[in-house]
């Protein structure tokens, strides 16, 4: 959705990759579990550094770093930083006129960015295993838009330049922590309305039957959260667009009306390439 924020010099690019681009944006998530630098830039515990710490905490990851250290951060996300570094690598990207960089690139900072808007990677209980809540992350982020993302509306406008990128995505950052109790907190009060057998339901997914959140657990929770799934993938989507365009404007607004269409051999390779450090078949998780 966010393809359709960009204004017409670049939307073509996007528009005619867009099956690779959807496909490249959920390689992140693959990568976790073959790449150990991978997962922590899906998230930040900020709660880890104390109560008001998303406030206070410093933006720049070479004061951050001399404050905590290397490991510290590493141990408890880098979102903010993953976002801003691939940022970078999209702008050169775009410079240098590497389609298949602006592609892989522009995937991976959508991810990133999505991630951003989910209040549950801004938390230590991140899965409500420390509030007996195990499970609220996949009801938040998947259950909720399997039922009714196909209502969302995505028409967000067009995308607009971000002058300070550093203070836009500590906003986003600050923005999705402050939705955390919430998050916890309706779940917690609703799930005293609802017997173990309502509340849950076995889902047939492929051969395979599992224990899920039933529908009626689900809409109950989306109803108290007042459309806080969809607002925060509409501004995801938003932002994503506005990364993109911010990029492609920082680049000197290269020409990328030509570029072709990439490849599915594309894919296939950038799957390779990011699996290099440890082969997919010793992880023992994707064959
Ligand atoms: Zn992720």
């Amino acid at each position: 959705m966010a393809i359709f924020t960009l204004p017409q010099e670049m939307i073509l690019f996007y528009k005619n990759n867009m099956l690779l681009l959807e496909e490249a944006s959920v390689q992140p998530d693959i990568r976790r579990y073959v790449m150990e630098e991978e997962g922590p830039r899906h998230y930040i515990d900020i709660d880890v550094y104390g109560d008001s710490a998303v406030f206070t905490f410093p933006r720049k990851w070479s004061v951050a770093q001399e404050v905590y250290s290397r490991d510290t951060l590493l141990a408890n996300g880098i979102i903010p930083w993953a976002i801003l570094w691939t940022k970078h690598e999209l702008t050169a990207a775009f410079k240098q006129g590497n389609d298949a960089g602006i592609l892989r690139y522009s995937a991976d900072i959508a991810h990133y960015i999505a991630d951003a808007h989910v209040p549950l990677h801004t938390t230590i209980n991140y899965n409500g295993q420390f509030t007996g809540q195990e499970g609220i992350h996949r009801l938040w982020e998947t259950r909720i838009p399997e039922i009714e993302s196909k209502d969302y509306t995505f028409w967000v406008g067009k995308a607009t330049y971000i002058a300070d990128t550093e203070v836009r995505i500590w906003e986003v950052i600050e923005s999705s922590h402050l939705k955390v109790d919430s998050v916890l907190q309706i779940e917690n009060q609703l799930s005293e309305s609802f017997s173990e057998d309502r509340k849950y339901a076995y889902r047939k997914t492929g051969k395979t039957e599992r224990r899920d959140y039933s529908e009626p657990y689900a809409e109950a929770y989306a109803a108290l959260l007042r459309g806080m799934v969809e607002r925060q993938m509409r501004a995801s989507v938003k932002l994503i667009g506005d990364f993109w365009f911010t990029c492609w404007v920082d680049a000197g607004q290269p020409d990328i009306t030509d570029f072709k269409i990439l490849s599915d051999k594309y894919l296939d390779k950038l799957k390779k390439k990011d699996s290099l450090r440890i082969p997919l078949q010793r992880t023992g998780l994707h064959n």
